[in-house]
């Protein structure tokens, strides 16, 4: 099929950890107008590979929030804590390829390479582990992660926010795992695994993940799935320039479904987006009717929360 004719398949993917804060809600407004504005399908799923942060609490009450801001969706797909015999399968493709290899570094070790490292945190690999011995490898008593062989070569794509961003995987983030020692799955795997098997076609979130967007295009070349549209969303930022997060609970919904309705919060968000000239109340269905990328603002955005904290 071309890619024009395909339909347009749009998702949420929220980690049950919390309520969400100003931040999430803001990247989940985008996802759903830009998918709603053309008639297309969402799909919902939970992130919750870290089943000691999350809970399925907090994934009734994100279905609830959702509900309340009008974001709806289409059909929900199982979370990720149920999938552990898919992401394997995929596991034993990428071994089958001679890809992967066992990582016996230990955390302290990786972070005294004091080598630059990605903005998610990650470090680029050195490759310490790359062409270790069989016998180098029995020497070791603790259990290995897994890592995924990278190629030195340049992945690219074109962003719906961000324009062309390129990174070439050997030089910029380095082999990377795809299981940790104790057999979770890493994101990286479980993201492409879920978003190609679910037919997602368009990725929507933030900015912040946009230097994990390359990993994610070399996983779907292995694993044989369509490469999605992307579109990385500028982050809101406070006032003294930090990213809003969870820690910032008065701007967290919980607090703001008490002191206000949701079309006003929807107005607020559309208009930092750039999508409205001022202020007012509005609701996501009537965004949707207007709705264009290139209205949406491309920097980070200092948001003025102070009408939020009265
Ligand atoms: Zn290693």
């Amino acid at each position: 099929m071309e890619k024009d004719t395909m339909p347009l398949v749009g998702r949420f993917a929220p980690t049950p950890s919390g309520r969400m804060h100003l931040g999430n809600v803001f990247a989940a407004l985008l996802a759903w107008l830009s998918v709603r504005s053309r008639g297309g399908e969402l799909v919902l799923r939970m992130e919750d590979l870290d089943t000691q942060r999350t809970s399925p609490e907090f994934a009734r009450i994100l279905r609830e929030d959702l509900t309340w801001l009008g974001l709806t969706w289409d059909r929900e797909t199982p979370a990720q804590s149920t999938r552990s015999r898919i992401y394997d399968a995929c596991f034993e493709q990428l071994a089958g390829m001679g890809l992967l290899y066992p990582c016996y570094c230990t955390r302290s070790q990786l972070h005294s390479v004091n080598a630059p490292h990605l903005s998610d945190g990650t470090y680029i690999y050195p490759g310490t582990c790359r062409d270790l011995t069989e016998a180098q490898r029995q020497s070791f008593s603790r259990k290995p992660a897994w890592r995924l062989r990278v190629p030195d070569r340049e992945y690219a794509l074109e962003d719906k926010c961000c324009g062309s961003f390129r990174q070439n995987l050997n030089r910029e983030c380095g082999d990377f795992l795809v299981r940790r020692a104790d057999g979770v799955y890493m994101y990286q795997l479980a993201v492409v695994v879920d978003d190609g098997l679910s037919g997602v076609t368009e990725v929507v979130r933030g900015r912040d993940l946009l230097e994990s967007a390359p990993r994610q295009i070399y996983l779907q070349e292995l694993l044989g799935f369509e490469k999605p549209q992307y579109a990385h969303v500028p982050m809101l930022l406070s006032s003294d320039g930090r990213r809003l997060s969870k820690r910032d609970r008065d701007l967290d919904l919980g607090q703001l479904r008490s002191r206000m309705k949701p079309e006003r919060l929807i107005g607020w968000l559309a208009h930092a987006a750039g999508l409205l000239d001022k202020e007012e109340s509005v609701s996501a269905r009537e965004l949707a009717k207007e709705f264009s990328w290139e209205r949406v603002k491309k920097e980070d955005i200092f948001a003025n929360t102070d009408c939020f904290c009265r």
